[in-house]
């Protein structure tokens, strides 16, 4: 993020929201809202005095809703551009002109409550679509308890736990009472491979599952973890070698069995029912939380932005590419990398990023002295 911010070629265009798009092949004119921060760009030194002060406290979206965040903020530390914006929805100042505390403490003068959203065009070459991903809501998924037990938590939520910046600088507390989860198990495949909710693998799930059971270890020596499997997809480079690890080194014990249902006791301990599909016995294990490798599906939107490009999606809303080339959408001068294209890790994201780059430079004739350019 950081060398894409300062790279002289590019141009970061961040809280825009494209709106429209003309012209075809080589030759695209693209209309895009820049929303108003009401925070001067290049003024603001995101020192951050202003939301210390700041009365208005909302979910923080980034932490998962575990924690709350001032209505000035910035999505997180290391966003890029780093600079604060003042959320519309939430601010008296904007809303009905009660407040102005942050422009009488910003020393750096950025705070602009007048400013408004700006229509803009740009002329670009190539597009490139990178929607990446979003959780599917486990909470459809009703045997599993997601919103009626407290601590069922998703693994985007265990990802801000166990993180030392996150809520609750790293420990695992427990939603219900606050008490160390020492005993976790992880469910992989809710809400993936069904023919109910979505029939596709997410591809990511298996993996970082064993990673945050890892995780838990490190924390603390007397981590217990359950990994619930149907079966395991860990087809990378090393991938199989970094499971086993995860038995070995960090005793993490892996169950083949789809979890049936889950239920809590007195408590507030959840209870997982399953068939253990190696030992054909159906059986019960009682855990501190458990957390729901929920399937990753395409970004919100990313229908609404394929009527505005004239590019198709598949059923499960992918970008349909050409079966040759993998990063070309159905319209001449579109291309496509990432989740949004097919499930797939950040290695082959990476990968496929290069690629679409590639396809865009060679529709383009692009060397590096040219200055035709890419959104
Ligand atoms: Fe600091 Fe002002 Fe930016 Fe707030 S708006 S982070 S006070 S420079
Ligand atoms: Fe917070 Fe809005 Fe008041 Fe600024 S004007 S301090 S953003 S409530």
């Amino acid at each position: 993020m950081l060398d894409a911010g300062r790279h002289p070629n590019i141009e970061l265009l961040a809280y825009c929201e494209v709106q429209g798009v003309e012209g075809k092949g080589k030759d695209f004119t693209v209309h895009y809202l820049k929303k108003a921060r009401y925070v001067k760009e290049g003024v603001c030194t995101a020192c951050g005095d202003c939301a210390a002060k700041c009365p208005i406290k909302v979910d923080d979206e980034f932490e998962m809703g575990l924690k709350k965040r001032k209505a000035i903020y910035i999505y997180f530390p290391q966003g890029i551009p780093g600079m604060y914006t003042i959320d519309p929805e939430h601010c008296p100042m904007i809303l009905k002109g009660k407040c102005g505390l942050c422009a009488q403490i910003c020393q750096a003068g950025a705070i602009d409550y007048q400013q408004k959203d700006e229509e803009k065009t740009l002329h670009v070459g190539a597009i490139i679509v990178a929607t990446g991903l979003t959780q599917f809501d486990p909470s459809v998924v009703t045997e599993y308890g997601y919103g009626r037990i407290k601590n069922i938590i998703t693994g985007l939520e265990y990802e801000r736990l166990i993180n030392a910046s996150g809520p609750t600088g790293g420990h695992l507390y427990r939603p219900s009472d606050g008490k160390l989860a020492k005993k976790v198990a992880y469910i992989q495949c809710v809400g993936s491979r069904s023919l109910k909710h979505n029939d596709y693998c997410s591809s990511v799930c298996c993996m970082y599952a064993i990673k945050d059971a890892m995780l838990a270890r490190e924390h603390d020596e007397e981590a217990e973890s359950y990994i619930f499997y149907s079966d395991f997809r860990v087809m990378g480079k090393r991938y199989q070698q970094y499971r086993l690890r995860g038995a070995e080194d960090y005793g993490i014990n892996y169950i083949r069995g789809r979890v049936a249902e889950v239920t809590e006791d007195a408590e507030g301990n959840p209870i997982l029912w399953y068939e253990d599909t190696q030992t054909r016995q159906v059986k019960s294990l009682t855990v501190d939380m458990v957390v729901l490798c929920s399937a990753a599906v395409p970004s919100k939107g990313i229908e609404q932005l394929a009527e505005i490009l004239g590019i198709e999606l598949t059923p499960n809303r992918f970008v349909k590419t050409d079966p040759f080339h993998p990063t070309d959408t159905t319209a001449p001068g579109i291309f496509v990398c990432g989740f949004c294209q097919s499930p797939k890790d950040i290695t082959e994201s990476v990968s496929q990023a290069s690629g679409a780059a590639s396809r865009a430079a060679e529709l383009l004739g692009i060397t590096s002295s040219d200055k035709r350019t890419v959104a």
